[in-house]
């Protein structure tokens, strides 16, 4: 049940960016005022007051690459992974989450995504999906990449479409053009973002064929979402010149060296040493890969081991990034929610300021999450 209005006291506020000790009134499930002396709204009838103080206020979190209705099987049927539910979201601070189907759109679907996407919706949280899947051509739902981003209400873009990996369907750089082109016209139609999210694989193109668009088609460089930029160090450099190009790159959380590739690097190191080189981190962001199968292949192609990706993993990385790297909180915090609001284009999202949906989350000075609510519902505890 929606709580008509509510005012949450002396909280340390991070909006991202660090406001001091404010309150913050939420009527309607949006916050309509932060300030410091809120005594005029204490008064209203029935209104509910959470004094928060010694507690630190940030945005809900945008998790804009999770395998929601499931993933995988890239071992054969044994190794599907299961549907994401509620809990793997609101007890990690995600009140948005972002749909992707992945390898697997033969016995997964769009229609599956999409009802996943809305049923998560149903539950509390704020749901959208991508289009298509590592395939080209394309999977869609209306039968027209374009249609699906300017009819179908959640549909924000395409992806992840497979590059250079051997998963990949090999897309020609004409097939890819017409692709990204197709999202980005949908894109433009509807007031969407229309951006082409590119799940990029371990062979050594990398990124080649995303630069080999930016030098031959007039498509901006905002269109071309690249992720999994941290699963080696040669792609990692790529990112690198990708972002010097005026590029945003996804990291993806939960990937360690002992259960990933020797020379990954792990989202929590990736988003401090891109830093510490001087990006801004605006050019950033950070997604889970929730409920995908993470599988590694021996040399000669065949799968070894398949060990489905937890939700969690995307705010336990943002936690090492602040507490044991040491990245500034407004900084670390940017990467999971204003700057994916504004790639996604997600305009009443990511931002705790007058106007904006009220996705709060209320953690103690070391992030452990005390409440969350998203559109002004209390969704956890
Ligand atoms: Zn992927």
């Amino acid at each position: 049940m929606i709580v008509l209005f509510f005012l949450i006291k002396g909280v340390q506020i991070y909006a991202p960016e660090n406001l001091g000790k404010m309150d913050i009134f939420v009527t309607y499930g949006t916050i309509a005022w932060i300030g410091i002396n809120s005594d005029g709204f204490s008064t209203i009838p029935g209104i509910n007051i959470y004094e928060a103080e010694g507690l630190i206020a940030f945005p809900g979190i945008i998790d804009g690459h999770v395998h929601i209705s499931g993933g995988g099987g890239e071992g054969g049927f044994g190794a599907r992974t299961n549907e994401t539910t509620i809990n793997d979201f609101i007890a990690n601070g995600v009140t948005t989450v972002v749909g992707v189907l992945g390898t697997d759109s033969i016995c997964r679907s769009l229609e599956m995504l999409y009802a996943k996407a809305k049923s998560l919706e149903f539950e509390g949280i704020t749901t959208y999906m991508y289009t298509g899947s590592y395939r080209v051509p394309v999977i869609t739902l209306t039968g027209d990449l374009q249609k699906d981003i300017v009819i179908v209400d959640k549909v924000i873009g395409v992806g992840e479409i497979a590059i250079s990996d051997h998963r990949s369907s090999q897309p020609s750089k004409d097939e890819l053009a017409r692709l990204c082109a197709d999202a980005r016209i949908g894109g433009i139609l509807s007031g969407k973002a229309g951006i082409t999210h590119f799940h990029v694989g371990d062979h050594a193109d990398g990124l080649k064929p995303v630069f080999q668009l930016l030098q031959e088609t007039s498509i901006p460089i905002s269109q071309f979402y690249p992720t999994h930029i941290n699963r080696n160090a040669h792609l990692f450099n790529q990112a690198l010149d990708f972002i010097n190009a005026g590029g945003v790159i996804d990291i993806t959380a939960g990937i360690e060296p002992v259960t990933f590739s020797d020379d990954c690097i792990p989202a929590y190191k990736a988003l401090k040493w891109l830093l510490d080189m001087g990006v801004d981190e605006s050019n950033i962001t950070m997604t889970s890969d929730g409920n995908g199968s993470s599988p590694s292949f021996g040399p000669d192609g065949k799968l070894v081991e398949n060990n489905p990706i937890p939700c969690n993993v995307l705010f336990n990385d943002l936690k090492k990034a602040i507490l044991e790297m040491h990245v500034p909180v407004e900084k670390a915090l940017k990467t999971v929610t204003s700057n994916p609001a504004r790639v996604l284009k997600l305009k009443s999202k990511g931002h705790l300021k007058a106007g904006m949906d009220a996705d709060i989350v209320l953690s103690d000075s070391n992030f452990n999450i005390k409440v969350v609510f998203a559109n002004g519902k209390k969704v956890y505890p």
